[in-house]
């Protein structure tokens, strides 16, 4: 079953979850085999698959292709595995929103049956049964991400969307987490509001301080030349609080460049 907490509203602009339909085909936005770029496990070899279709719409998305401008090719899970089968043990399953789709829970319990490590790239807005996961890797966004200007029409849909405490509370219950938080680091007026943001998040998720070293935060920043400067502001403030600054190692070493 694929839960949404608000799954009642009208569905006219967004993909929904009834794109979610096939269990046994995925469409598909790319695939490639790199190094994980973000998160607990950066630098590990892996096999990426990257899902097309999303229910939010980040005004920064930094893969449109998979939200504002949704483009996949209808893929079977069987040529998603032998392409896994093929490369590191470690799989990334990444969007748009893996989890609005039925076929997700099924790769990747094929995926698992063959030995791999699964993490899921999750913006943590919906649920879905039967899931083989070893890392839910959550990505909550804070309101920055709200397209007031860019698409004033979905901006309160997506508003709505973004922050969706029992989705969270019950991946987080499920599976092993890790939480990724993009913050502007543009001014410490911007970086200060979205720490407030996130400290506010974590009292309603009951984060643990202990827990704090699973708590990424990482620079909204695609161009290579400024990752350096972000990173000097977030470490100060990572050091003060006990977050983790969270790399983008595929920004600083490919920069924004599809297929790595
Ligand atoms: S949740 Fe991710 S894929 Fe969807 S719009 Fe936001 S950044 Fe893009």
């Amino acid at each position: 079953m694929i839960e949404n907490e608000n799954e009642n509203e009208n569905e006219s602009e967004c993909e929904s979850e009834s794109i979610a339909a096939s269990e046994t085909t995925l469409p598909i936005q790319e695939r490639f085999v790199s190094v994980q770029g973000e998160g607990a496990l950066v630098g590990v070899p892996s096999s990426f698959v990257r899902v097309a279709g999303c229910n939010l719409r980040c005004t920064w998305c930094d893969s449109p292709a998979t939200s504002w401008e949704a483009s996949g090719r209808r893929t079977s899970l069987d040529e998603l595995v032998e392409f896994c089968q093929d490369g590191p043990q470690h799989v990334v399953i990444t969007g748009g929103e893996p989890l609005l789709f039925k076929g997700v829970a099924a790769l990747t319990r094929l995926l698992a049956a063959a030995g791999h490590h699964i993490t899921i790239e999750t913006a943590g807005t919906v649920w879905q049964d039967d899931v083989c996961c070893d890392l839910m890797s959550i990505s909550p966004k804070l309101s920055h991400s709200t397209p007031w200007q860019r698409a004033p029409r979905l901006a309160h849909r997506h508003d709505q969307r973004r922050i969706a405490l029992k989705t969270l509370r019950r991946l987080m219950s499920s599976f092993t987490w890790q939480l990724k938080f993009v913050v502007q680091g543009r001014d410490a007026g911007a970086l200060a509001r979205d720490v407030g943001e996130i400290e506010t998040l974590l009292t309603q998720l009951a984060v643990a301080r202990t827990d704090r070293a699973c708590v990424l935060l990482m620079p909204e920043c695609v161009d290579p030349g400024a990752l350096t400067d972000r990173y000097r502001a977030l470490t100060r403030l990572c050091v003060e609080r006990g977050f983790r600054v969270g790399e983008r190692l595929h920004i600083a070493l490919f920069g924004h460049t599809p297929g790595t």
